[in-house]
């Protein structure tokens, strides 16, 4: 059977680990390879080469450095496809989707092009009598991310282009669920030019992320994953002294007013609930309809689901299979927690018939109505294609509603009323809001970010909190002195 191999140094690197781990074929339902599971040693290996390469990268010139991420953004956009391919074969999700992702982690290498005008400094001339202010920013070093199997490609495209622009050399630890996308990625880099060592790729569990976290030349983490992953990184990583940003897991609602569009609102819960079978972390959870619409919506909503096709990704259907049998099963077991919880499953998607292999991990979409706030299914991230309804009497308990969930990572508002849009703006507790848009996941030039359980650390991801995160600054003070200079003074210096 095929392994996947470390990426260190530009070339595929076995190391020293007898451990593997399985890589299905989520739609066939079986194991496709496996994928070596790192030791600390394996990692340090890939970090001694990443700090070995950080000097000359660091020292390449910002004009050298742009052309190589200009370079790799033409050869990702020519080959997408092929990368399209690996994803749904890994995780599963169908072709249309994974092209899709492609193309937001696109536009972070797009937005890392610029990166000359993003580590420009700041100037002040003559802050006191013949002395400039000025101020630069500098590479970490060698920067580690840590990335989570339901976007293969666009979550380490969050990370790596930004920091290898800014300067710095990379360590990434994808999933091991699904570690072949960024193997590709590595090696599309060193098409474009990237020299070796600057983006090293190495696989495993916990083992390979501890290693990472107290490694003494690593200089940061980034991570993206489940809430008590993303705690305890945030926590190993700060206590080793490293810059962290830890982002977390998710329970998005949906709230709809009354006097919304209720069929874009029907398509949009559809979209944002049911694509990438519900394992986006920007998925939409919970619809929070304030009476009375929601009788008319969910008659829509279920219209509109009878018609999606599952199966498997690359026959053109409309939403794929579940990552892993047992997390299959584990979002099947919600249904039967919301009957036991007195709730009304309304579409109960086990045992829908697929256009894939019968072994494959399949649940069907599934809407239950009359969610009590004090059931499982409400307050677990269920990370699968369920979506709850939770109907509330007014919008000021919808947003109370919202402001008590311990996660903060997206909300979105459906209603024509402009005031109370801009109400809900200022009032909700989340870090990215949609009006009218269901999936609110900011432009490459805007940082991706939740709040409360939904990210640890103060610096969001990509966009120009990621430039912060990825540099350190200086700020030089600077005189050049006047042959007829005062001399000696030990007073304190002051603005003059
Ligand atoms: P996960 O937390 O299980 O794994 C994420 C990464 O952490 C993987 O690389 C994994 O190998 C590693 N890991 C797992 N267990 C570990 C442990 N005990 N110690 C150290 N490292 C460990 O997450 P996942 O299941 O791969 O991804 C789904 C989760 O990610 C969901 O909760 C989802 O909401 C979240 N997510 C969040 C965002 C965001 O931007 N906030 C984006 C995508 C996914």
């Amino acid at each position: 059977m095929d392994i996947v191999n470390h990426w260190i140094n530009g070339a595929a690197f076995e190391g020293e680990s007898t451990r593997t781990g399985p890589i299905f074929d989520p739609a066939l339902g079986r194991v496709a390879r496996e994928v070596r599971l790192a030791t600390t040693g394996d990692v340090d290996v890939a970090v001694a080469a990443a700090r070995a390469a950080f000097p000359a990268w660091a020292d390449t010139s910002l004009a050298k450095r742009q052309a190589i991420i200009f370079t790799f953004r033409e050869l990702l956009n020519t080959r997408k496809l092929e990368l399209a391919e690996i994803l749904t074969a890994e995780h599963g999700k169908v072709i249309s989707d994974a092209l899709g992702e492609i193309s937001r982690g696109l536009e972070v290498v797009e937005f890392a092009t610029g990166i000359p005008h993003l580590v420009k400094g700041e100037y002040s001339e003559n802050v006191s009598t013949g002395v400039d202010v000025y101020s630069t920013r500098e590479p970490l070093g060698v920067v580690g991310v840590i990335s989570p199997f339901n976007f293969p490609a666009m979550v380490p495209l969050w990370f790596f282009p930004l920091a290898i622009a800014a300067g710095n050399s990379v360590v990434l630890k994808p999933s091991e669920k699904d570690p072949s996308s960024s193997i590709w990625m590595a090696q599309l880099f060193q098409e474009a030019g990237l020299p070796d060592g600057v983006f090293n790729v190495v696989h495993g569990d916990k083992v390979s992320v501890d290693a990472l976290l107290e490694h003494p030349d690593v200089a940061s983490i980034s991570f993206v994953g489940s809430t008590p992953i993303a705690k305890y990184i945030y926590e190993t990583g700060s206590k080793h002294g490293k810059r962290v940003q830890a982002l977390g897991g998710a329970k998005n609602h949906m709230l709809v007013l009354p006097d919304a569009d209720l069929d874009l609102v029907a398509d949009s819960a559809v979209n944002a609930g049911f694509g990438s079978a519900g394992e986006r972390c920007m998925a939409i959870s919970v619809l929070v309809a304030v009476e009375p619409v929601a009788d008319e919506l969910i008659a829509k909503i279920a219209s509109r689901m009878s018609s999606l096709r599952v199966g498997d990704g690359r026959r053109n259907c409309d939403m794929g299979p579940l990552i892993t049998r047992e997390h299959r099963d584990k979002v099947a077991g919600y249904i039967d927690i919301a009957a036991e919880d007195g709730a009304k499953v309304v579409v109960d998607g086990r045992g829908i018939a697929v256009d894939g292999e019968s072994d494959g991990f399949w649940l069907g979409p599934t809407l239950i109505d009359a969610v009590p706030t004090t059931s499982r299914v409400y307050t677990d991230e269920i990370f699968g294609p369920v979506l709850s309804v939770v109907r509330v009497a007014t919008y000021e308990e919808g947003v109370a509603l919202i402001n008590a969930s311990p996660y903060g990572n997206g909300t979105a508002i459906f209603t024509n009323d402009g005031g109370a849009a801009r109400r809900f703006q200022r009032e909700v507790q989340v870090g990215m809001i949609g009006i009218n848009v269901p999936i609110p996941v900011p432009v490459a030039y805007y940082s991706f970010g939740g709040w409360k359980d939904s990210l640890f650390g103060d610096s969001k991801a990509y966009g120009p909190d990621a430039i912060h995160f990825f540099t350190r600054q200086k700020a030089i003070t600077r005189r050049w002195l006047d042959p007829s200079h005062a001399g000696v003074n030990l007073g304190f210096p002051e603005n003059k």
